[in-house]
């Protein structure tokens, strides 16, 4: 079996759209700190050169949103009732969802930064697929090859209302994109509400989610380097209780031939 990691990094050197702060205790202040709370907790003696090499254990704290590097967003992210119940948070869901064959779709020749249900149905004739009820459609918009700068978070191509309902329809729950969002970028959204005042257009990837229960994997990478299909997705989300989303280290597994 071979493994293909499809996950972005989390990385504080690299532009987002909120700063990731990412602070390291070294090894060499791991040991000062312990030797501290040696004597504060016990009043006891432990110099940090007591420790092999001089070093204790680093420890990294973070401050980020759950929609930094590659994440899964849970029904709670979209709104905070729904008409089918209460969405689920990000611990809640079946595990189940997210290990599951999967198909990539390209929609990166869409225009206006938006695809359509149509761009779907063509690329589903092309790639000669139908997704069953679960499988994980992964949407290449040829966004990744912007990831770590600032255009990847202005420049991508999104899923219009219908391209979501469409895959809901055929039983998918999880639909996944190498783009910041699966909605278009905001600037195309507010020219298109602007023009059209219709709310409809508002987010509707992420609005539809109101109605009807699905989870999206956004700024996935190396869709370009899989298969149409004939392969499975893992994509556990990290379990955190009460949040929107979570971050998944997100891979393909394929059988080797
Ligand atoms: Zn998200």
């Amino acid at each position: 079996m071979r493994i293909v990691d499809l996950s972005a990094p989390i990385d504080a050197g690299q532009p987002e759209a909120d700063q990731i702060s990412h602070t390291i205790l070294s090894p060499a202040e791991g040991a000062r700190h312990m030797s501290e709370q040696v004597r504060a907790r016990l009043g006891l003696r432990l110099d940090p050169a007591d420790l092999p090499d001089g070093e204790f254990l680093s420890l990294d704290t973070l401050t980020l949103t759950t929609h930094t590097g590659t994440h899964v967003d849970a029904p709670a992210h979209y709104g905070s009732t729904a008409s089918y119940g209460v969405p689920e948070t990000i611990d809640q869901l079946p595990l189940d969802w997210f290990y599951r064959p999967a198909v990539v779709l390209d929609i990166s020749k869409a225009e206006g930064h938006i695809a359509s249900a149509d761009h779907l149905r063509d690329e589903l004739d092309r790639v000669g697929y139908t997704p069953r009820p679960l499988d994980i459609v992964l949407l290449y918009t040829g966004a990744q090859e912007w990831a770590g700068t600032e255009r990847y978070f202005t420049d991508f191509i999104g899923l219009d209302g219908a391209g979501v309902h469409l895959l809901l329809d055929l039983g998918v729950r999880v639909i996944g994109t190498d783009a910041f969002s699966l909605d278009a970028p905001f600037g195309d959204i507010i020219e298109r509400y602007t023009a059209s005042r219709e709310p409809a257009v508002l987010w509707p990837a992420h609005v539809i989610g109101r109605d009807r229960k699905y989870c999206q994997i956004e700024r996935l990478t190396n869709l370009d380097s899989l298969p149409p299909y004939g392969f499975r997705l893992a994509c556990f989300p990290v379990k955190i209780t009460g949040a929107g989303a979570g971050w998944a280290r997100a891979v393909a597994l394929l059988e080797e031939s």
